[in-house]
């Protein structure tokens, strides 16, 4: 069982400063209504978080016949954002089903074409979306020692491989599917919110961002810490200390920061 607790279950960040779309002449007006959803990690934050240029908040979950979210987590994901998000139009999920993709591992190019070509929520007038991939495979970054849970990757965009996250809970009768759906996707749109200091905009000039472990948060309690923790052991604990507050809220730190971006 020793190697079992080395194994690093790491919530990587992935910040794309630039992200490039491949364009036929065919495809250029479809591109045009994606464009305001293919910009930079963090770019759309304050969209996101405040009311001032959309009212509404709409999240597409995209997964195949294996990575269908929870119903508690569906339920929990969408009370997050709506109490952290200013939205009086309401926050809503849209499920959509799609074909399995065959790879066993995913580059984050692969992950962006699935987007490309399932995603059917795009923002428009007032009301801004979200999509979450619950991938039916893993990070092609994934090792013998750490595994990624998910990853943010552009504005309105996080994947959550969900395979990894049944691997996790084999074993550990402590944490449900649920909990880590929940964990995974709610510390990626931590990220969407421009937590922390993703745009170098942070109102903390210090104390805040992990130096260490950059764009995440130093309060270890938190939603943002920067492995909402860092070892199988870790976060098996941590659940169990928790009991059914299992997932970790985000800190004054990281709220006050998101406040000021127009959450609350
Ligand atoms: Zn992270
Ligand atoms: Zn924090």
């Amino acid at each position: 069982m020793t190697h079992f607790f080395k194994i690093s279950a790491v919530i990587i960040l992935t910040v794309v400063s630039v992200v490039s779309c491949k364009s036929t002449d065919d495809e250029g007006a479809a591109m045009d209504l994606k464009a305001e959803n293919r910009k930079s990690l963090g770019a759309s934050s304050e969209d996101i978080l405040s009311a001032d240029n959309y009212s509404k908040l709409r999240i597409e979950f995209l997964f195949s016949e294996t990575t269908k979210p929870t119903i508690e987590s569906k339920l929990l994901i969408q009370d997050f954002v709506y109490d952290r998000a200013n939205k009086p139009g309401g926050v809503h999920i849209i499920e959509t089903l799609i074909p399995a993709p065959t790879n066993e591992t995913f580059s984050l190019d692969d992950i962006r074409e699935i987007e490309d070509e399932y995603r059917t929520q795009y923002t428009e007038e007032d009301d801004i979306a979200v999509s979450v991939y619950f991938a039916n495979g893993h990070s092609e970054n994934d090792t013998e020692t750490s595994v990624t849970l998910g990853s943010a990757y552009q504005n309105t965009s996080i994947v959550v491989y969900s395979d990894t996250l049944q691997e996790f809970i084999n074993g550990t009768g402590d944490v449900s599917l649920a909990d880590l759906e929940v964990l995974t996707t709610t510390h990626e749109f931590g990220h969407l919110f421009g937590l922390v200091n993703i745009s170098d905009d942070d109102i903390h000039t210090e104390g805040h961002e992990d130096t260490e472990h950059s764009k995440h948060c130093v309060v270890e309690d938190c939603l943002m810490y920067y492995a909402s923790s860092a070892t199988r052991a870790a976060i098996k604990t941590r659940f169990e200390n928790r009991g059914v507050e299992s997932i970790p809220e985000l800190d004054a730190l990281c709220l006050a920061d998101l406040v000021a971006k127009g959450g609350k």
